[in-house]
């Protein structure tokens, strides 16, 4: 037991070192183990809890805006993914490769999807025949393999989850309506299920998603200061069209080319979550993705009555999810493991407890200690989720205020960027020239030009020429 507690008790403190207390979290909260398949981890049944819950809440949202699900092949013919130019050199270097099948080789090799776009053009050059069969609005949740060279849990590894939506469209307002909204549903997901507060903008175009006309982001801001890019959503245009030759015969009778969106969130929102709330305990999770919402612990459980004390609260939380620990560990060990889990309620109930009819609510966040009549434990649980649901996302948001910072000239850049702190806001004068610079300079990228614009100044602070967009900087995840 003794060893247990240790377990628990024994993460890096994130100001000491912010990358191993992250990886001690997912570890020690049992969300991931690594595996012998280099750049492959395993998801825990306690990670995989909270992925199913982000799905059911996306799933959900998505639904609501008339997307339905269906699943294409994992595989990608060669020839496929070469179609669309742009697109094919963004992704070839880190695509895998099957050049088998069984003993004999493959007369043209697959890759092994890194995302779907052509997969699904291909589909609709079958299905889209006339107006009348647009739009077309599918998303898919699936797991994607890239290449890459370092992996750590959740934010980068080999494979990964995530869902990955595709609409083709009449026009090209229609799509870029289907993108906007989709941005929007991953924002209020964001920020109302994951207490995730976002900046939404539009990518630069030096770092917009292979192939897109445009891309928009929601970018969040981690306790350390790094900005973590947590949905895209894109507006193809009619460019992947004409290069798989998918058109349709409008009203007038004329052929069109169809317009086309693709979006995604991943696996790696688990990462933001873990990064947004978490503290020297381990894990916050927000209620409303909380696998386990409440968690009640009996103390001195071999007195009489306590147990049933305990199973009797449990029961009156029947509409949350709710589990009482009744294992033989210590209430200390008990303690330390809810906050390790982020488990957002544990509620506490004693023989002098019980002797009273009171028991002790505890939150997770502020670990404030709440007493309250065993009868009245109901409605004080539903009424403390809601508020730790809240609390959450303002203490987020007052994090994300505190950490955004402007630069009017390269010192003020230098300054804001001699550590990790946060965004930088500034203008730009919209050159590629002038992009490059500051991310060399400062070892940053642009996270994007968001919607809601504002005048720090004039001109670019790099080249001095007029500015057209105000731009957030930022070091990324
Ligand atoms: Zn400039």
């Amino acid at each position: 037991m003794a060893d247990n507690k240790k377990l628990v008790s024994e993460i890096t403190s994130m100001d000491e070192d912010f990358t191993q207390w992250y990886t001690d979290v997912c570890i020690k909260a049992d969300l991931v183990s690594y595996s012998n398949i280099k750049g492959c981890m395993v998801i825990k049944p306690a990670g995989y809890a909270i992925w199913e819950l982000i799905q059911k809440h996306l799933d959900a949202r998505f639904k609501a805006t008339g997307v339905q699900n269906a699943y294409l092949p994992m595989f990608i013919p060669e020839s496929l993914l070469q179609k669309e130019k742009d697109h094919v050199e963004g992704f070839a270097p880190e695509v895998a490769w099957v050049t088998h099948g069984g003993m004999e080789p493959l007369t043209e090799r697959y890759c092994v999807r890194p995302t779907s776009e052509t997969l699904f053009c291909d589909y609709y050059k079958g299905e889209i025949h006339s107006y009348k069969d647009l739009p077309q609005v599918l998303n898919q949740w699936c797991s994607v393999v890239r290449w890459e060279k370092e992996t750590r849990p959740f934010l980068r590894s080999r494979e990964f989850l995530w869902q990955e939506g595709h609409t083709a469209h009449a026009t090209f307002e229609e799509a870029e309506e289907r993108t906007q909204q989709m941005l929007n549903v991953y924002a209020d997901f964001l920020e109302n299920d994951m207490a995730i507060p976002v900046i939404k903008g539009q990518k630069t175009d030096k770092e917009k998603f292979a192939g897109a006309e445009a891309t928009y982001t929601v970018e969040a801001l981690m306790h350390d200061g790094r900005a973590l890019q947590s949905a895209t959503s894109h507006n193809f245009g009619d460019g992947f069209a004409k290069a798989f030759g998918i058109q349709y015969a409008g009203k007038d009778n004329q052929l069109h080319y169809v317009n086309q969106t693709s979006w995604g969130l991943t696996t790696r929102t688990i990462g933001a979550m873990i990064m947004v709330h978490g503290d020297n305990s381990g894990l916050v999770v927000p209620p409303k993705i909380a696998p386990i919402q409440v968690v009640v612990i009996p103390i001195q459980q071999k007195k009489e009555g306590v147990l049933d004390a305990a199973y009797g609260i449990a029961k009156s939380l029947s509409d949350y999810r709710v589990k009482t620990d009744d294992t033989d560990r210590t209430p200390g060990f008990k303690f330390a493991e809810q906050e390790m889990r982020g488990i957002p309620i544990r509620v506490e109930i004693g023989p002098k407890d019980l002797e009273a009819g009171k028991c002790v609510l505890v939150r997770r966040d502020t670990r404030e200690k709440i007493e309250c009549a065993i009868s009245d434990v109901a409605a004080k649980v539903g009424e403390l989720l809601d508020q730790i649901q809240n609390d959450m996302l303002a203490r987020a948001k007052k994090h994300l205020e505190e950490h955004t910072f402007v630069a009017h000239n390269k010192e003020e850049f230098a300054e804001n960027f001699k550590e990790t702190k946060g965004f930088v806001k500034a203008m730009w004068c919209g050159d590629r020239e002038c992009e490059d610079k500051i991310k060399e300079e400062f070892n940053v990228t642009s996270r994007c030009m968001p919607f809601e614009q504002e005048n720090i100044s004039d001109v670019c602070p790099i080249c001095g020429k007029p500015a057209k967009k105000m731009v957030y900087w930022g070091r990324a995840y």
